[in-house]
């Protein structure tokens, strides 16, 4: 197959310095972490009824309830009253093809909407993705920042799962953990299949409705010590091996999530690094140097700040951050990111050429998250057109003209010709399946 067309970016802006500044990092996470219900509607999609929201309560509350029980009646997470229904800025159809089943950018939309960051969040988000014609998101969950008591996380599920998948509330048990920081029993080298913890797959602990199995899955030894280092989420809880870990039970070193990365923010690792430099609240920088620190301010008035000091139409850089990460104004024309950074600035480019930019940049860049904003609003619609072809997952082929039947035959040669490499395709940005 012919490689794509490389687009070059044409200008890129100079690095801005590292700004300096001697201010005391204050730990600007919550006390307690609460798990908040969410429906999340694409703008295209039907709002969720009186009774899907009710049924969500529910399950939410079953669970709840099972931890506790599992936890020998000590702790379990606090639950939201009140459901948030929030629309999003986009159809179902641009989330569907993005990667992790578009869980950095539901997360993305859900932190701006709260006003909140990875950092401050107070919630672990329980997200029902309303799609009522299939189990997308069929489920998927992590911490926002790693590990245990950093705060925040994110579950997805479906509507469609809600309504129609009978194993929902396990899913849902699970899908917690994962919220909580617990990872599935194979990282202690358990069996996924077989394991009586609800972090396996055991087909055993499968529920029906709201009537749990017969033998449902429990939270084992590794799973108690891990929420238990989750002060935020279970403060009450404490660890005690002689209760906790059975006579003869070896129990293995506790295992770590990575941070989600989250679009528009620099990833976990970098935003800690810039915290550990810079202040908390909203600092701004001109041409390099802090020109204002406002260290109680929220992201609102910290945005108004930072677009005024853009519509001053300084020639040197204009950089806000907030909480020690760059702030995002709605500015105008395309910007183009590499992991969270800013690497060029085109104000007055049109959207034609900005999404032909982050396409060439994208195939150009496989292995690095690339994303383009214009006018301020991240662009989801630069998903190539036509068959492209991946192994492990870098693209090795594009043809932008093919029929999706010339996709198809090609991906079947590929997946019997190479068969000891991964081998996956797209057909206009969402995945090609063969029936077999
Ligand atoms: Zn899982």
């Amino acid at each position: 197959m012919k490689q794509a067309p490389v687009i070059l970016l044409i200008s890129v802006l100079a690095l801005w310095p590292t700004p300096q500044t001697s201010h005391a990092e204050s730990n600007p996470a919550p006390k307690r972490v609460s798990v908040l219900p969410v429906f999340f509607v694409p703008s295209d999609q039907p709002q969720p009824t009186v009774a899907q929201q009710a049924a969500l309560i529910k399950h939410l509350r079953i669970a709840q309830a099972r931890y506790k029980e599992l936890l020998g009646g000590r702790d379990t997470f606090r639950l939201e009253k009140t459901p948030l229904v929030y629309v999003g800025r986009h159809p179902l159809l641009a989330y569907r093809p993005l990667p992790g089943d578009a869980s950095h950018e539901f997360a993305a939309e859900l932190l701006a909407h709260l006003k909140t960051d990875r950092f401050t969040c107070p919630y672990v988000l329980a997200i029902v993705v309303m799609n009522p014609c299939e189990n997308w998101p069929a489920g998927g969950a992590r911490p926002l920042n790693c590990g245990f008591n950093h705060g925040g996380g994110f579950v997805e599920v479906s509507s469609y799962g809600l309504d129609k998948n009978p194993g929902f509330q396990g899913t849902l048990q699970h899908e917690l953990g994962h919220g909580f920081g617990l990872v599935h029993v194979d990282a202690y080298g358990y069996s996924m299949t077989d394991n009586e913890s609800l972090m396996s797959y055991n087909p055993k602990h499968h529920t029906a409705g709201f009537e749990p199995s017969k033998t449902p899955g429990i939270l084992i030894p590794e799973d108690i010590r891990a929420l238990a280092l989750n002060d935020r989420a279970f403060g009450k809880l404490e660890f005690k091996p002689s209760k906790d870990v059975p006579a003869g039970y070896k129990i293995q070193k506790i295992a770590q999530l990575p941070a989600w990365p989250i679009p528009g923010e620099a990833s976990f690792e970098e935003d800690v690094a810039k915290r550990e430099k810079g202040g908390s609240g909203f600092e701004l920088f001109v041409g390099g140097k802090r020109v204002a620190y406002e260290p109680t301010w929220n992201r609102r008035n910290a945005l108004a700040r930072l677009r005024k000091e853009l519509n001053r139409k300084s020639k040197k850089p204009v950089e806000g951050r907030f909480n020690g990460h760059v702030l995002h104004a709605d500015e105008k024309g395309y910007q183009l990111f590499f992991n969270g950074v800013r690497v060029g600035h085109e104000p007055a480019w049109t959207m034609q050429q900005a999404i032909e930019n982050l396409r060439g940049n994208r195939s150009r860049r496989p292995q690095m998250r690339v994303e383009g904003r214009y006018n301020g609003e991240l662009i989801l619609w630069a998903e190539p057109t036509g068959y492209e072809l991946f192994f492990n997952g870098v693209r090795v082929g594009h043809e932008p003209k093919w029929t999706k039947e010339q996709g198809l035959a090609n991906l079947r040669f590929n997946l019997k010709a190479n068969a000891k490499q991964h081998v996956s395709a797209r057909f206009e940005g969402v995945e090609l399946r063969i029936e077999r």
